[in-house]
């Protein structure tokens, strides 16, 4: 308290006591107990003011938390979290009448489209992707189609609708309308993309079922897209029994090959190749079988892709480039077959990985191999997205004096003007085209153009699944150097391999 007055003594220096007898307020004398009852609510209104305002401060606080951790920065729509989150409230809230709809959108192309135009024209392809989709909805609500829509972005490019209550027979429209919106071109800056197109996963849900979970529906609605990306893309597939069948022997693969991976459960066989006028051993192609019993029946065709998706590939293409080499030291096949050449698959994610030619070299080194003697098999169909870093790759690998072959050749999408960018030695001329292959069919008419181009190129090139003579026959006339297929050798253990005659090796090797 601070106290003024004109009428008191100038005060000496010492201490005083000053004692108050009555106070009075606006004239008003106020005694000691209402001053205490005052000062009280005083205190009261203070303490009430402060602690409703830091409640506020919290409240809106948490708030701001809630909505930044529910939502995608870049579009504003929800998050994983934040679509999981409307899941469950909804699951609570709704009765069991009640059918949510998932639709799981994934855009084609788009890592091309953010690699050739940039990351910003990516920004803004999605931005726009949102808006399509959200005017979409709205309207599919407006119609009264399907009620309390929400959507969201889940990771870079795959988006998420959760539907209530959408009629069955008007999803193959939606989906249908979602397909064309997103195809129209998109314009960013002063280009016009034109190549944008999704597909779509739908699933759906009784909310009377109180077990199925978002991360059930969110994994049903991967999985059917998944199936309509592998049916060709741009479209919608339903999930079914056939794509839950589908995912259900992916996961058992999936699980059996990290056990064989563990265990060593995988053994290689040797397929020759002939030299197509001699029909004298060239080589022979590597081919990988898993020894455990539950995968039998199941071969790489099939195994691999699951291995490439569970992050398991590069575990088993280094095991099979180490064993291969291996048998290579101990066997003496390059030095005993100056002109031999053994060809390994790899899966094409190995061009992205910048360590992978030195891993090449290191194990040469170890296992004293000649890097001429190795021939490694990249399909074409995974060329589609290749960049400037994966040629980098490939020319690193092929500088130390590996061989590279494109296989599958004929199945992708390289225009063969394209072809001369790509490092490579051989064409493998996919089997499909040798299958049904007799004079003048559209398949000969393929294997001509294949054949005239590696010709142009200087590529050498090899003929796969030759199954009859009649094709050995037109094959050898129309210029093919290499062949191997059922009608000259179906793939075999190493022992039998190295009995083929002209194949030799160091002796007492031969069961390596
Ligand atoms: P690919 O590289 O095209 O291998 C040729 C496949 O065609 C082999 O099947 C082979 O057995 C089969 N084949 C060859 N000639 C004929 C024929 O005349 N008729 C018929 N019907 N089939 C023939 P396989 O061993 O099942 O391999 C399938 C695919 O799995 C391979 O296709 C390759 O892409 C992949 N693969 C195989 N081994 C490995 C490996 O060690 N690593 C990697 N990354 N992939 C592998
Ligand atoms: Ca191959
Ligand atoms: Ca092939």
């Amino acid at each position: 308290i601070e106290l003024t007055s004109h009428e008191f003594p100038l005060p000496k220096i010492g201490e005083y006591r000053i004692t108050l007898h009555s106070m009075e307020f606006k004239g008003r004398s106020i005694d000691e107990f209402s001053l205490v009852w005052w000062l009280f609510i005083l205190w009261l209104i203070v303490s009430v003011y402060l602690l409703n305002r830091q409640r506020l401060v919290y409240i809106s606080r948490n708030e701001v938390l809630k909505q930044v951790s529910n939502q995608d920065s870049l579009t504003q729509l929800l998050n994983r979290r934040g679509l999981g989150e409307y899941f469950s409230q909804i699951k609570k809230e709704k009765t069991s009448d009640d059918v949510v709809t998932l639709i799981y959108l994934d855009l084609d192309n788009f890592k091309r489209i953010n690699d050739s135009y940039g990351h910003l024209a990516g920004d803004s392809v999605l931005i726009e992707t949102c808006k399509r989709i959200t005017h979409l909805v709205n309207e599919c609500q407006k119609n009264k189609d399907c009620s309390e829509p929400a959507i969201g972005r889940i990771s870079g490019d795959e988006f998420v609708l959760l539907l209530l209550n959408c009629k069955v027979r008007l999803i193959p429209d939606l989906s249908s309308k979602i397909l064309e919106k997103i195809a129209e071109p998109i314009k960013t800056g002063n280009r016009l993309i034109c190549d944008l197109n999704a597909s779509l996963g739908v699933t759906q849900s009784s909310l009377a079922n109180k077990s199925i979970t978002f991360s059930d529906l969110l994994e049903q609605g991967d999985a059917a897209m998944y199936f309509a990306k592998q049916s060709g893309k741009n479209q919608y597939k339903f999930f079914d029994r056939q794509v839950q069948e589908k995912i259900m022997l992916k996961r058992k693969i999936s699980t059996t090959l990290r056990y064989a991976l563990n265990t060593h459960a995988f053994t290689l066989m040797y397929m020759p190749i002939y030299h197509i006028e001699s029909l004298e051993v060239a080589g022979a192609e590597v081919l990988l079988r898993c020894t455990d019993p539950s995968m039998e029946g199941i071969g790489p065709d099939q195994f691999i892709s699951v291995a490439e998706e569970f992050g398991m590939i590069k575990e088993i293409d280094l095991w099979v480039i180490e064993e291969v080499f291996r048998i290579i030291q101990s066997s003496g096949l390059c030095e005993s077959n100056p002109d031999f050449r053994i060809s390994v698959n790899i899966s094409a994610e190995e061009m992205n990985d910048i360590h992978f030619p030195d891993v090449l070299a290191k194990l040469a080194q170890q296992y004293a191999v000649s890097p001429a003697c190795i021939e490694l098999e990249i399909t074409e169909t995974r060329l589609v997205d290749i960049d400037a870093s994966n040629i980098d790759v490939l020319q690193r690998i092929r500088a130390l004096g590996f061989r590279l072959a494109l296989d599958d050749f004929g199945t992708g999408y390289t225009a063969f003007n394209q072809l001369y960018h790509y490092p490579v030695d051989q064409l493998k001329i996919d089997r499909s085209f040798i299958n049904e292959l007799h004079a003048g069919c559209k398949h000969a008419v393929m294997v001509d153009a294949i054949l005239s181009i590696a010709n142009s190129y200087q590529y050498e090139t090899v003929a796969e699944g030759v199954e009859t003579q009649d094709q050995l026959t037109l094959l050898r006339e129309k210029g093919c150097d290499l062949v191997q297929g059922y009608f000259l050798s179906k793939p075999l253990k190493w022992v039998h391999f190295v009995e083929l005659p002209g194949v030799k090796i160091y002796e007492s090797s031969s069961s390596a």
